[in-house]
């Protein structure tokens, strides 16, 4: 087994699991990329098994504290305990993320399951490799009709990975209905943003949707129409949906069928529509702001909270008083205290008072690791716009 040593100020020590390029001290023993090694201290004390790839920012990514390889049986029982989780968090197996990567000690490996079918990624080298492995493990523990292989996420290009997609086992099974959050969705795997669905945002359609009747609802990044359906199942009484993407706003309106119900949906650039809509003096009664991550990197923070701000800017010029905001923020680049700068930045502008009334957060089945920063992603407010000041 190859070694990696690691320089005492490391995020290691602080209850990380990463190991990044400039942590690196030493290489032993000539691991290849896509190896399991061994994560080691100046002294050599053991810290535990990483997976290793030299073509990384970060080279290793712990899984174990102990000695361990990334065999079947290990692949099996990490699973097991993957759904345990979620059975115990009494989340419905028919649409939830089983596997969330480094949260379930599995770096890189996304399982979700929708209905009996399954999709999964492999977002790092060593994973990767051990593809097949992986699938038998999958297939042993969950039996689903079929395994998609969604590895088409830019990620991959980190760790030296093409992008593709295709179907493990089985046959690809066509278009799924799932309920998420009490809407129904047709899904098609492989198909869709991510592995199909926004699962992180399940429990937020029905928390948003408590505010939503008798409302003017509008849904900004309304990508398959969670909110949006949501809220005119709970009764609203006018619901806009706005994407950009012409495939996300047939599936609003496929979707809207599915559940019986009527909107409108407008492919549109949600930057423009806002303005537009300000221009034509339009109001609404709750808005929901869920953009995609404006930045990857830090480097164009700046950039994406320019954008933030906009969108809060124009939403607060066509709420009515008394109106609600429910705006989230999928960045980890963006912490929480900044988000609500930049709102409260926005409001300034807009000269609007606003009380805060939730704290939204991502599905418990993408669970957050105290040591691991990253893994708590998802964060969103539900805003009430003072009314008479
Ligand atoms: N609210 C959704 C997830 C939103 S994902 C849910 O819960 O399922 C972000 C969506 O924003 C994607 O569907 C993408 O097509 C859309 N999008 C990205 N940039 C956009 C823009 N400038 N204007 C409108 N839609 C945009």
């Amino acid at each position: 087994m190859g070694n990696v040593i690691i320089r005492s100020r490391a995020r290691l020590f602080h209850g990380h699991d990463w190991v990044h390029d400039n942590e690196v001290l030493k290489v032993t023993g000539h691991p290849k990329d896509g190896d399991v090694v061994g994560l080691k201290d100046q002294r050599d004390r053991f810290l535990g098994s990483a997976i290793f790839n030299s073509r990384s920012k970060i080279p290793g990514r712990r899984f174990s504290r102990q000695r361990q390889d990334l065999d079947a049986d290990f692949f099996r029982r990490r699973l097991t305990l993957a759904s345990a989780c979620r059975d115990k968090l009494g989340i419905s197996s028919t649409a939830r993320r089983e596997v969330w990567s480094e949260s379930d000690g599995l770096p890189g490996v996304i399982l979700d399951r929708y209905g009996d079918c399954a999709v999964l990624q492999t977002l790092t080298l060593a994973m990767d490799q051990r593809k097949e492995l992986l699938a038998d493990a999958v297939m042993e523990t969950f039996h689903p009709r079929c395994l998609i292989e969604r590895n088409d996420a830019s990620v991959r290009r980190a760790e030296g990975l093409e992008l593709y997609t295709g179907v493990l086992r089985g046959e690809a099974a066509g278009v799924r209905e799932v309920v998420l959050g009490g809407v129904t969705f047709g899904v098609e795997l492989p198909g869709g943003q991510k592995t199909g669905l926004y699962l992180d945002q399940g429990d937020n359609y029905a928390l948003v949707a408590q505010h939503a009747a008798g409302r003017r609802v509008l849904d900004c990044f309304s990508n398959q129409g969670g909110f949006a359906l949501a809220c005119a199942r709970a009764g609203a009484s006018h619901v806009t949906a706005v994407d950009i993407s012409a495939d996300a706003c047939a599936a609003i309106t496929s979707n809207a069928t599915r559940n019986n119900v009527l909107l409108d949906v407008e492919e549109a650039n949600v930057f423009d529509y806002l303005k537009a809509a300000a221009s034509r003096g339009d109001s609404y009664d709750l808005i929901i702001l869920d953009p995609p991550s404006f930045t990857r990197d830090r480097a164009r923070l700046n950039d994406a909270l320019r954008g933030y701000k906009e969108i809060h800017l124009r939403t607060a010029q066509i709420l009515e008083n008394g109106g609600l905001l429910a705006t989230f923020c999928c960045s980890h680049h963006v912490s929480d205290a900044l988000f609500l700068d930049v709102i409260r930045d926005a409001m300034i502008d807009a000269k609007k008072t606003a009380r805060l009334r939730a704290h939204y957060f991502q599905r418990p089945d993408h669970p957050v690791i105290l040591g691991l920063p990253e893994s708590a992603y998802l964060k969103g407010y539900l805003l009430e716009m003072v009314p008479g000041r």
